[in-house]
């Protein structure tokens, strides 16, 4: 079995697996519910030994994961994933006392629905990022109000059984839930992100793997040291990762530099070794902060200023489509003639080839104005131009109005016979249209087409083929209408088809 036949059945059977769930509503909730148990208690136990420094957890990264996963989701589901963070918590800390397990479960899924509520949905990162106010929400509830309300009954009841003082517990538990949702919010939203995954591809590789060289390089040189106040040089770093690479190389970068942020300060080395006891851990924290929270607005710019851009691209393709399009058939215009003439002669000239042109005129077309009035001519006109543009011919062709009851059809590479060809097949197309018109005298609507095809020579002027397509076209209008002529100039005189 071949690969592609081992993956489209995985898809299938996933699908299938979804289209099941998605059927059976009370399965979908205890699914999610398990899944958000499991997936809670392992976080809870990583980040109880991974993230505590001298007793005090530099950040705390369930409740950015958490909302990012619920920003995902539809809220009909939510109660699912909140039931599974209460049965994660009374697992991870069955060692707890009740009190602190009630505190910290409570205060966990407080902060987690604050945070939720307060973000718009995620659907995809350059979307979520322009929505409206979304810094100030980010920055006053998920930031702000919830790690602060919680921290208020988590400093009464942990205060009291660590014997430490409340300041000191609520300080600590704001400090890592703030942190956590700066950081961690941001990352696992830019990771659920396909877009992230750009920045990995393989023309983008060198600049990324630049900008985040410098970035570890930089992050290194402030952190590797025995104190040295150089926090600052990572700032220019993360604005040019920020322009250069976008939001989520942004985020991957500052999750970096917290990673090597919290090892170096925690051991001692680093701009914030320096400053005494626990406020060593608060002063990080708030540079991490402020790092992330600096390259928000200007991400936000950039994405902004990207969609800016291609939405005046789409608005210049637009306008230059209406500028060279005819109102009334829908194909090309006098104007777009002109400019693809320049082009193809220019090329015809290079590549010594020839450039064909058809000259269209509708017969007696005054006439039939006259007898069936003006909004008919326009509808005959229409019929007529998508008549023309059915006659299959080249991708490097061009059909059009010229003007009036004017049609072309320039066709580069094509030289006198093949011009005379699609001319006859043209002229044929119109008339077995069979439109009614009285007063011409094959009693349906007819067309003359006047045929001209050049190997432009260097200084030659491309209006010399208009003028011979032109001439052939005169001699057929003279010569009875409803004919191709071909203009020969070399051998003095010209080639006819028609009816
Ligand atoms: P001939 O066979 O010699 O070409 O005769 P003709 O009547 O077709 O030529 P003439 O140049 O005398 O008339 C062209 C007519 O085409 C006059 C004008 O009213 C009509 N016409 C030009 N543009 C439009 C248009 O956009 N809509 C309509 N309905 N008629 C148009
Ligand atoms: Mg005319
Ligand atoms: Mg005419």
């Amino acid at each position: 079995m071949g690969a592609t036949t081992i993956r489209s059945r995985v898809r299938g059977t996933a699908r299938r697996v979804i289209e099941y769930f998605d059927r059976k509503k009370w399965l979908q909730a205890f699914a999610t519910t398990c899944v958000s148990a499991v997936c809670f208690t392992i976080l809870m136990k990583l980040s109880l030994v991974l993230l505590f420094g001298n007793g005090i957890a530099v950040c705390w990264p369930m409740v950015g994961l958490v909302t990012a996963v619920l920003l995902k989701l539809p809220r009909r589901r939510w109660p699912w994933v909140v039931l599974g963070i209460v049965f994660g918590h009374i697992f991870a800390e069955r060692a707890y006392l009740f009190d602190e397990m009630v505190v910290d479960t409570v205060c966990d899924v407080a902060e987690v629905m604050v945070t939720a509520y307060a973000l718009p949905p995620f659907t995809n990162l350059s979307g979520w990022m322009r929505e409206r106010d979304l810094l100030l929400r980010f920055i006053a509830f998920p930031v702000l109000l919830g790690p602060m309300v919680t921290s208020i009954p988590v400093g009464i009841v942990f205060s009291r059984e660590l014997h430490v003082s409340f300041w000191t517990e609520a300080k600590n538990w704001f400090s890592a839930d703030s942190l956590g949702i700066v950081l961690w919010l941001p990352l696992a939203l830019v990771l659920l992100s396909p877009e992230t995954y750009a920045i990995f591809r393989w023309r983008a590789l060198p600049k990324t793997l630049a900008v985040a060289g410098l970035a570890a390089g930089v992050g290194a040189v402030v952190f590797g040291h025995r104190p040295l106040p150089v926090s600052f040089m990572v700032l220019p770093v993360l604005l040019l990762v920020a322009v250069r690479l976008g939001f989520s190389a942004s985020v991957l970068a500052v999750n970096l530099l917290a990673i090597l942020g919290a090892i170096a300060t925690l051991h001692g080395r680093g701009p914030f070794a320096f400053v005494q006891g626990e406020y060593r851990i608060i002063v990080l924290q708030v540079y991490l902060a402020m790092c992330m929270l600096s390259c928000f607005p200007v991400s936000m710019m950039m994405m902004e200023r990207d969609a800016l851009e291609r939405d005046l691209r789409e608005a210049c393709d637009g306008m230059e489509e209406l500028a060279t399009r005819d109102g009334l058939t829908g194909l090309a215009n006098r104007r777009r003639f002109d400019a693809t003439l320049a082009v193809e002669w220019k090329r015809a000239i290079r590549e010594r080839r020839p450039v064909g042109l058809l000259m269209i005129d509708v017969d007696c077309f005054k006439m039939f104005n006259d007898s069936y009035g003006h909004p008919a001519g326009d509808q005959c006109l229409r019929r007529i131009a998508a008549a023309l543009a059915g006659e299959g011919y080249r991708a490097t062709d061009l059909v059009g109005r010229y003007g009036g009851e004017e049609f072309f059809v320039l066709m580069p590479g094509t030289d006198q016979t093949g011009a005379l060809m699609v001319g006859e097949r043209m002229r044929a197309a119109v008339e077995a249209m069979g439109l009614k018109h009285e007063r011409n005298p094959h009693r349906v609507v007819t067309i003359s087409v006047g045929c001209h095809s050049t190997v432009p020579q260097r200084f030659g002027r491309s209006e010399a083929l208009v003028e011979g397509a032109d001439a052939a076209l005169y001699m057929a209008k003279k010569d009875g209408r409803n004919r191709v002529e071909a203009h020969e100039p070399a051998a003095g005189g010209r080639r006819a088809l028609g009816a």
